[in-house]
């Protein structure tokens, strides 16, 4: 999503905008030493975000690595359609949990609140007036946050294998199936995105997975990009989109459910929103 600083010059105004020596304390404060403490500030903002990413993407591909070693290392035939169940499950849950968060990103709340609105919903709605931007993000800045998110189950699951014994491990065999294919998939879920946003130069194995829809396809995810972006939510497979097209009125029963509650009418910061960047 969109970004406020470029990473490729932070830290570079560290020591030219720093001031020095007595002039700090009884020089008047001028616009360049106020933007010049902007410039600072948000350098090291962007520095600490990118340190966070960085340590998020490490951590959660070693906690997947990890995890699926001991996944592989107790695998056993006899509960082959349970496995399938719970790989099946985990990916539906993905995709239905990333069509529930575009969703209420892209049509409740405004980008004016103070921390989340900045921070969440903007990244959402700038999506919309410049789609490829996404594509002009590296790998550890498309899947930063999302590693975030999937640290506390991967690590409680590698505590699990750390400490359970092997019958009750057998016994949880397909449960942890199951939230290993739903980290996996929300994990990727940006970097799907990103790959389909992208129309040039991608890998011959990831435009096999979009053709057999087991991540989400070019041509479905342009429905969504189309105004007033009000179907075709799920970004991880896509698969849910597909069940719930504008005919069945899911996300828009939804809406009409959250309006009787809040009072608030869906996508109505959105429509203002766009308009100013007009
Ligand atoms: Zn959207
Ligand atoms: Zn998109």
């Amino acid at each position: 999503m969109a970004k406020m600083v470029n990473d490729n010059g932070c830290g570079q105004d560290l020591q030219s905008t720093e001031p020095n020596g007595p002039a700090r304390s009884t020089a008047p404060r001028g616009p360049q030493q106020v933007l010049g403490k902007l410039d600072v500030h948000l350098s090291l903002v962007s520095t600490g975000k990118r340190c966070q990413e960085w340590i998020s993407v490490v951590l959660c591909f070693s906690l997947i690595a990890f995890n699926f070693c001991h996944l592989l290392a107790l695998f056993h035939l006899g509960h082959m359609w349970y496995i399938l169940l719970g790989i099946v499950a985990g990916i539906l849950t993905a995709d239905f949990a990333s069509g529930l968060v575009h969703w209420g990103a892209d049509t409740w709340g405004s980008v004016e609140l103070p921390i989340f609105g900045k921070a969440f919903i903007r990244a959402f709605r700038e999506h919309h007036i410049d789609p490829t931007a996404i594509t002009r993000h590296d790998f550890i800045e498309t899947n930063g946050d999302n590693c975030m998110l999937t640290l506390i189950p991967l690590a409680h699951m590698a505590f699990n294998f750390l400490t359970f014994s092997p019958a009750e491990l057998c016994h949880n065999y397909p449960w942890h199936c199951y939230v290993m294919a739903l980290a996996i998939f929300i994990t990727l879920t940006n970097q799907i995105h990103k790959w389909s946003h992208t129309y040039f130069g991608l890998p011959g194995w990831v435009v096999f997975l979009q053709n057999c829809h087991i991540i989400l396809p070019r041509k479905h995810h342009r429905i969504h990009h189309v105004s007033p972006h009000e179907t075709y939510f799920c970004i991880t497979t896509g698969q849910l989109a597909e069940l719930s097209p504008r005919e069945l009125g899911f996300w828009s029963k939804l809406e009409d459910l959250t309006q009787s509650v809040t009072g608030e009418k869906p996508r109505s910061d959105d429509l203002k929103w766009a308009h100013k960047t007009k």
